[in-house]
């Protein structure tokens, strides 16, 4: 394998890769490194916390280094991803003083942004949302972006964001080099992908699309209303920093209230919390001040958080794509980790399909059981109108089933029968 300091990348990125300690290409970063040169489309798959940040931006900034008219935008699904990859790309930069990396977000200061844009960034790293509003406005132009990289790819084309990347790519030179990675790509987003891009290049490197094999996955089958005593046992039991993620913003603050009254020190994050609580929350948590993240689903993509020794899902997510990025926030770059996933009665047909799609040992239910509501039956043929059955009011009626501005707070949450359906995810943050 050839090393950072060997390979054909400008002097000033190499001494910041040396000042960041990274020797090696890791094997996806290898893999990327020639098409990213060359020019091509790509479609990059691999596993959760394997270094794509790296596999996209030591390259781009390299040619954007040599062509000094050339500018890049990338895309990613949450604020909190875009200032991650934004940070990482500006010590990247740190001794190319004429080249400018920039975040936007919403949530963030527009003045700001407004500022920072009349310096003429040529690194743009924004959510969707945001970057509209700089191009509705015409504060930003992206005419000479000849670089567009699709960070957390397959999130960014479901439908959810489509509808707002449909609008961007009106704003894009047409001649342009598109690159999508994600930890997970399922066929349909490859197909959907091609609408995208141009002959692009497919890279899947590792368990592409599968949970890392170094993490120690389990599961705990219990009632609904046992979770709340077990979650303090599986704390107590744990050593190191831990994600516990819940389905809802008010279960994400109720699972944290019920811990704090215990004595833990617990942040929190998710999209009804104000960008600033946010940021304090993930700061907290990476300084070590706090060892328990409470987290929806917004946190699940891309969060590099090193010492993250233990993923608990509290309850099971949304979709399988979200299983595997959930639990990928632990064994990151090569480090080992445990994920443990409680299983209520009314999610045993969704942790079978979990555990069957993504071929995980040894965690088999027992006492199968789908009358808990959602019967076998009506699993198959969901229920249609006339009287509802009584669980539906008493467990769905009060949750808060999105993360979205947009979505109906009453949305049914997934159930085992229609877990292996991909659904319509509404940006939470633009
Ligand atoms: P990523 O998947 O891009 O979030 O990267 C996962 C972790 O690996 C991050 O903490 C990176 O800093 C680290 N990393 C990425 N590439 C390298 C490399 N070539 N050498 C050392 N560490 C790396």
């Amino acid at each position: 394998m050839k090393r950072f300091q060997d390979m054909a990348l400008a002097p000033e990125l190499k001494a910041a890769l040396h000042d960041l300690k990274f020797e090696n290409p890791t094997e996806i970063q290898e893999a990327v490194y020639q098409t990213a040169f060359e020019g091509s489309d790509l479609m990059a798959c691999a596993e959760t916390g394997s270094g794509k940040t790296g596999a996209y931006s030591i390259p781009m900034v390299s040619k954007l280094i040599e062509n000094p008219k050339a500018s890049a935008l990338i895309l990613a699904p949450t604020r909190e991803l875009v200032h991650q990859i934004a940070d990482f790309i500006r010590d990247l930069i740190k001794d190319t003083p004429d080249l400018r990396a920039t975040s936007l977000v919403g949530g963030a200061d527009i003045k700001k942004q407004l500022r920072a844009l009349k310096k003429n960034p040529r690194i743009i790293v924004a959510t969707p949302g945001r970057l509209i509003d700089h191009l509705k406005r015409q504060s930003l132009k992206l005419s000479r972006t000849e670089l567009l990289v699709l960070d957390e790819g397959d999130r960014m084309l479901d439908m959810g964001f489509a509808p707002q990347l449909n609008q961007i790519l009106k704003y894009l030179p047409q001649k342009r080099q598109t690159m999508l990675f994600s930890a997970t790509l399922p066929e349909k987003v490859k197909k959907l992908a091609e609408a995208y891009t141009v002959n692009p290049k497919k890279i899947s490197v590792g368990r592409a699309s599968l949970p890392v094999a170094a993490i120690k996955q389990s599961i705990v089958q219990l009632k609904h209303k046992d979770k709340k005593e077990r979650i303090l046992d599986e704390l107590n039991q744990r050593d190191g920093a831990i994600i516990v993620f819940s389905k809802t913003k008010h279960g994400t603050d109720a699972l944290a209230k019920n811990l704090k009254s215990f004595g833990h020190h617990v942040d929190i994050i998710h999209g009804g919390r104000s960008q600033g609580q946010r940021n304090k929350a993930i700061q907290s948590f990476k300084q070590g001040r706090s060892r328990i993240l409470c987290a929806t689903d917004i946190a699940a993509r891309g969060i590099d958080i090193p010492q993250v020794e233990h993923v608990i899902n509290f309850d099971l997510p949304m979709s399988h794509e979200d299983y595997v990025h959930r639990i990928g926030r632990t064994a990151r770059n090569g480090a080992k980790g445990e994920a443990v996933s409680f299983v209520t009665p009314d999610e045993h047909r969704n942790w079978q399909m979990i555990a069957r799609k993504y071929q995980i040992p040894g965690v088999e239910l027992e006492n199968a059981n789908f009358r808990d509501g959602g019967d076998e039956k009506s699993e198959k043929r969901p229920f249609r109108g006339k009287k509802k059955p009584k669980f539906f009011k008493k467990k769905f009626k009060s949750k808060d089933g999105s993360e979205s501005k947009g979505a109906s707070s009453g949305r049914r949450p997934s159930r085992g029968g229609s877990g292996g359906k991909r659904r319509s995810r509404p940006s939470f943050n633009a």
